[in-house]
């Protein structure tokens, strides 16, 4: 079975919609295996949004993110990976369709596209890559 890493941000936590991303999670059908809450030091960051090191958003996107907690979930499914990002809905939550996470929650306003309320893997070699980054 596939197993993708879907991270609530600390926006999505201080929000109070862990359980909410959960909830939509497990009503597709997908199983949380692992969860836990972690306060994320630069260095764990920094290796998560490496692809993203040197573009103009990467420097807030890491500060933001040391904000924390945030709520690390391991998940397991046929095409979760896929799945998931559906259930996201696409990066900008003005333009992320209403019945997706981002298109329901997100907010529109200046940090919108930052501040999108979930993380998830974009495929197998990600997926391997970060939940080995944040499930010891
Ligand atoms: P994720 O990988 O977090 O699920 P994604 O694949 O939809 O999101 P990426 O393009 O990989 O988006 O960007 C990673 C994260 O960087 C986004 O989720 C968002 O928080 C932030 N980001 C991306 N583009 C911008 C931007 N133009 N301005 C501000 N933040 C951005």
């Amino acid at each position: 079975v596939e197993e993708t890493l879907v991270l609530v941000k600390p926006d999505g936590v201080a929000r109070k919609l862990s359980g909410e991303i959960i909830r939509r999670i497990e009503a597709k059908g997908y199983s949380v295996v692992d969860l836990r809450m972690v306060q994320p030091e630069r260095s764990r960051l920094e290796a998560h949004y490496a692809e993203h090191q040197g573009k103009p958003f990467y420097e807030p996107l890491v500060a933001f993110m040391l904000e924390g907690p945030v709520v690390a979930i391991r998940v397991a499914g046929d095409r979760v990976i896929e799945g998931f990002r559906v259930l996201a809905g696409t990066t900008d939550p003005t333009l992320a369709a209403p019945g997706t996470i981002r298109g329901d929650f997100g907010r529109d306003w200046g940090l919108a596209v930052q501040q999108n309320l979930v993380h998830g893997s974009d495929s197998v070699e990600s997926a391997e890559r970060e939940l080995g980054l944040w499930f010891d």
